[in-house]
């Protein structure tokens, strides 16, 4: 039971920072930060992916070019590229590493306003730390797991942020409703968003990425954009201006 509760408290925890700060944050600008907080999220990026943590700066770069590429052969994540789902994690990985290194050529409007933290990262994203967070995963796998079966999770703990990030590409690139026609493969999955913090109205989101909200619809419900309001209430955050980010607006962020 108590393997349970973690396996979903960490996917909930690890989708929820890597959708707010890397994805609406870091590569789509929806809102700003003090550098004070914005090393504060760090951290908890950290925390919650762990093993599987990845840098906001590479990763930045490469969703701003799957949505300048959508679906062409200079998509970095498009499942119209890739035989299968594991085909397409494992060269999105690459992809991304290629990035991180410096080894990829990198238009500089691309890598315009993205956050760096390079003194946290050499420590966070080495693989000495990873090593560290895998052993205490097993470690608590260990203690806790009452049953076998319950290690066939642990992988899935290990590589949460990869996989949660490759289960969206595939299968809102794959799979669902269309509110718009655009032209790519974009689907909103699921009608009611309650497993990806409102990630999955994909297809809102390719047609107006500078929009905080991706719920366009009445019953649909992005329960990020709903935190992001209280941040904002809360001071911690500025949302953009609302002329900038409404649905009829002329300006995207990528
Ligand atoms: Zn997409
Ligand atoms: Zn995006």
């Amino acid at each position: 039971m108590i393997i349970i509760v973690f396996f979903i408290i960490h996917w909930y925890a690890s989708l929820f920072f890597q959708s707010f700060f890397h994805h609406r944050y870091a590569a789509h600008k929806h809102f700003c930060m003090s550098k004070n907080w914005e090393k504060f999220f760090y951290i908890c990026c950290f925390i919650t992916q762990g093993s599987s943590y990845i840098s906001a700066y590479a990763y930045g770069i490469m969703h701003r070019l799957h949505h300048m590429h959508t679906d062409t052969e200079a998509d970095p994540h498009s499942p119209a590229n890739h035989p299968n789902f594991w085909c397409m994690m494992l060269e999105t990985r690459n992809t991304y590493f290629s990035i991180y290194r410096g080894k990829t050529f990198v238009d500089e409007k691309i890598k315009k306003d993205l956050p760096e933290w390079n003194a946290f990262d050499a420590i966070a994203h080495n693989w000495v730390t990873r090593t560290a967070w895998i052993i205490i995963y097993t470690i608590f796998y260990i203690i806790f797991a009452t049953e076998w079966w319950l290690f066939l999770l642990l992988p899935l703990t290990v590589i949460m942020g990869t996989l949660q990030g490759a289960v969206v590409n595939w299968w809102a690139h794959k799979f669902g409703y269309v509110n718009y026609a655009v032209n790519n493969t974009s689907k909103n999955i699921v009608p009611l968003d309650i497993f990806f913090w409102g990630e999955s109205y994909h297809n809102n989101h390719h047609k107006y990425p500078g929009r905080p909200d991706n719920a366009h619809r009445w019953f649909e419900f992005d329960a990020l954009y709903k935190t992001e309001l209280l941040l904002h209430k809360m001071r911690i955050i500025q949302l953009r201006e609302k002329k900038l980010s409404g649905p009829n607006s002329k300006t995207e962020i990528f």
